[in-house]
């Protein structure tokens, strides 16, 4: 252990100076939907695995999450505790609640040798647990998205109950009432078409800020959605329910709820030490298998192209990067290039 208390290698056990401990299987950084898949995939085929996570999913501002195939309505968080209960009940299992500070490549590490340690993640240990060092052969990132709403003073309050960013999980329980979609984004007319099918009164809100063309704006108001583009002053409520948006200057325009739309970045700072390859939004880039551009780097769920950013999807892309990293585990055949998941000859 050191000065500060970090824990060093792999069993999460001291080392004396010297020791050599064996390289976790597999790190998966996140516990949302695509780590825990991944992970209860992985401890099912016995790889040694440490999943890190912070506690502080995106999706804890919501009381129900919908959409997701016997579990329709389910509290998000119990769907988490349910999924950490099936994969720690795994002998291979390991849980770690730290936030990750970095993750950097081994120096000198042999890129053939599928049985060496190629990363080594440091965490900052939280809830009473230690910070640890610890060293992998492969690193899953599913840590999800960082999101910034609109800098409106109250908007928080109503994010994830009155005011939802996910159209698909929440818009059958906003239909036939007046809503909002407040956004800063230039996709904002896409957003309000989409909201179109659940209420014919809807106000996309721009906050001065946010662009729809001449020609959407017309397109929208043919189906009677108006844009007003106005700076806003806050999202007002009372006794737990939204009462509508307060326009700079005073007007007062009521809206029983609606939507969002943030901007997102994928929450990887850690891993900037890689520069894994990313999209015009920072969003890691993988092939279809979760491979990202560094061997041994693989990354799924929301923190990955294209979306759409739902449980279900993410939990899926875990399961197939799964694949994949307990596929690079076994190492190359001596007469015959790795395949793919089509069983079509692909990269190892
Ligand atoms: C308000 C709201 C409501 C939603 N409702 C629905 C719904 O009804 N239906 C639906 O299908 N989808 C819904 N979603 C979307 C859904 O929550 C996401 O698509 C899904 O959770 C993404 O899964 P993920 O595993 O990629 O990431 P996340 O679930 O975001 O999990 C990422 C995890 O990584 C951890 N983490 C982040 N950084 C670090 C770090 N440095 N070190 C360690 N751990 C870290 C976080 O603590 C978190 O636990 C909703 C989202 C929001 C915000």
């Amino acid at each position: 252990m050191t000065t500060d208390g970090t824990v060093m290698a792999g069993s999460g056990s001291d080392t004396a100076a010297g020791a050599v401990e064996a390289p976790y299987d597999v790190v998966i950084i996140g516990a949302g939907p695509a780590g825990l898949a991944a992970g209860l995939s992985l401890v099912r085929a016995r790889r040694r695995t440490l999943m890190i996570d912070s506690n502080r999913p995106r999706h804890s501002a919501t009381l129900r999450s919908h959409g997701f195939i016997t579990r329709d309505g389910v509290p998000p968080l119990e769907l988490r505790r349910i999924g950490r209960e099936e994969y720690e009940a795994y002998p291979a299992a390991e849980f770690h609640m730290g936030l990750v500070r970095t993750v950097e490549q081994v120096h000198g590490a042999n890129l053939a040798d599928a049985t060496a340690a190629r990363f080594t993640v440091s965490t900052k240990g939280i809830r009473g647990e230690k910070n640890r060092v610890v060293t992998a052969r492969t690193v899953l990132i599913a840590t999800g998205l960082a999101e910034t709403l609109p800098a409106l003073p109250s908007i928080r309050a109503w994010y994830g109950t009155n005011l939802h960013s996910c159209i698909a999980c929440d818009g059958y329980e906003e239909a036939d009432r007046a809503l909002a979609l407040i956004g800063e984004t230039d996709d904002l007319a896409e957003h309000a078409l989409l909201i179109s099918q659940w209420t014919d009164d809807l106000i996309v809100f721009t906050n001065g800020v946010g662009q729809v063309s001449e020609s959407d704006e017309a397109a929208l108001v043919a189906r009677g959605i108006r844009v007003d583009r106005r700076p806003l002053t806050d999202v007002l409520g009372e006794q737990g329910a939204m009462t509508g948006i307060q326009v700079a200057g005073g007007e007062f325009v009521p809206r029983a709820g609606g939507f969002v739309r943030p901007r997102y970045e994928a929450a990887a700072t850690f891993a900037s030490a890689l520069s894994p390859a990313t999209d015009a939004f920072g969003l890691i880039l993988v092939d279809p298998q979760g491979r990202t551009s560094v061997p041994g780097l693989f990354a799924a769920g929301d923190t990955t192209p294209p979306g759409p950013e739902q449980l279900l999807v993410s939990a899926g892309e875990g399961a197939r990067a799964a694949v994949a990293i307990n596929r690079q585990l076994l190492g190359p055949l001596a007469t015959h290039p790795p395949l793919n998941l089509a069983g079509r000859p692909g990269v190892g």
